[in-house]
């Protein structure tokens, strides 16, 4: 059994909870011959050792977003309670006019 050692300073792979990425890290504390705390190189995230795995989940986070979304979403077709009509023009947000009505030609004399 001869592992090799991490000393301080030592850069190991781990998963970056900020980064949500497989990142390298330094090592800042050590417990015998078990990384205990590192920090990611990238964004500075001190965080404890989780061993260079990637947490379990059990479905991937964005499709558990678009479940959201879309479970939100009024059905096609139907009319939401929500529309806003009434306006006549378009039927996107409604933006104030610019003050510059005349400035189609800048180099009139
Ligand atoms: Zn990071």
């Amino acid at each position: 059994m001869d592992q090799k050692k991490v000393r301080l300073g030592d850069v190991v792979d781990d998963y970056c909870s900020r980064c949500r990425l497989l990142m390298n890290h330094g090592v800042m504390a050590i417990d015998g011959e078990s990384v205990k705390k590192v920090r990611c190189n990238t964004c500075m995230n001190e965080h404890p050792y989780r061993g260079g795995k990637l947490p379990k989940r059990r479905k991937d986070p964005l499709a558990d977003a678009y479940a959201a979304i879309l479970g939100k979403l009024p059905k096609a077709g139907g009319t939401g309670p929500g529309h806003h009509g009434g306006g006549g023009s378009g039927g996107g947000p409604h933006v104030p006019l610019a003050p510059e009505d005349s400035a189609d030609e800048p180099e009139d004399e």
